[in-house]
């Protein structure tokens, strides 16, 4: 069941660059990273058999960027509808077809680009200091590299940069054509999570990376990963919706505490 915050004191942060509210401390209930409580290790893997065997997996991927455009896209798409965003990342696109001309430009003409996207203020000015970090760092604006360090090691180099939390990082290397393994969690997927008591209602969405991921398989393939992502984010579009969820053709209602628990 859901619980609602009283504090709402918005405050920029990582992964987009996005105010969130701040969250008030309550009780802890989820598994500290790398110890994931046996029963919860089953149920995830419960779970994710079941809605594999709803939306079919395995997924096929929905992007084929390098990783620098898909840090780009990931960082577009925060809080924003995948229509709107797309819009804002082809505009970018045609208006600069190189990233370097992005660091360069006026930074209220790229605001005003991706002005679909939620908080385009924000955005551009940190999607210019993050391309900026990244010529700074590497001398270039290639992250190809990546694909030879190992995953957590990516995805510490990529948090490095400024406003990109590990959403981002795990976007970047599960999604863009490094495909390697990594778990995103992006809100469908942690509402659905916190509802089926995968992690408690006080766990924000960065903190949930490490805990979901450590309640599935150490070797689990990058398809494997992104399934489980996919298939949750999907049930959480088309079944556990944030109002109403449908719990009455719910593949999971035998197995949630929230069944029929949320308005
Ligand atoms: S039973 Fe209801 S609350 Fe639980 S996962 Fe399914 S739709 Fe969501």
């Amino acid at each position: 069941m859901e619980q609602k915050s009283t504090v709402p004191t918005p405050t920029p942060t990582p992964d987009g660059g996005a105010p969130q509210r701040r969250r008030s401390p309550r009780r802890a209930s989820s598994a500290p990273a790398g110890e994931a409580p046996t029963e919860l290790v089953a149920k995830a893997r419960l779970v994710h058999d079941r809605l594999c065997a709803v939306y079919g997996c395995p997924i096929g991927y929905f992007h084929d960027l390098d990783p620098l455009s898909e840090l780009v896209s990931s960082l577009l798409s925060h809080r924003t509808r995948n229509a709107d965003s797309g819009r804002a990342f082809k505009a970018l696109r045609q208006r600069f077809p190189d990233w370097a001309d992005v660091i360069a430009a006026p930074t209220g003409e790229v605001e005003a680009l991706i002005h679909g996207v939620r908080w385009p203020e924000l955005k551009a000015p940190r999607i210019q200091a993050i391309l900026a970090g990244v010529r700074e760092r590497t001398g270039n604006l290639d992250l190809g590299f990546l694909a030879e360090m190992a995953p957590e090691a990516a995805r510490a180099w990529l948090e490095a940069l400024p406003g990109v939390g590990p959403k981002t990082s795990a976007a970047v290397l599960s999604f863009s054509t490094l495909r390697m393994p990594a778990l995103p969690v992006d809100s469908h997927h942690h509402r659905v999570a916190i509802r089926l008591g995968l992690i408690g209602a006080e766990v924000a969405v960065g903190p949930s990376h490490p805990v979901l991921r450590a309640q599935l398989p150490d070797d689990w393939s990058a398809q494997d990963l992104y399934d489980n992502h996919e298939v949750l984010m999907l049930h959480g579009q088309k079944v556990c919706h944030h109002r109403r969820p449908a719990c009455g053709r719910c593949t999971l209602a035998d197995i949630c505490p929230s069944a029929f628990q949320v308005d």
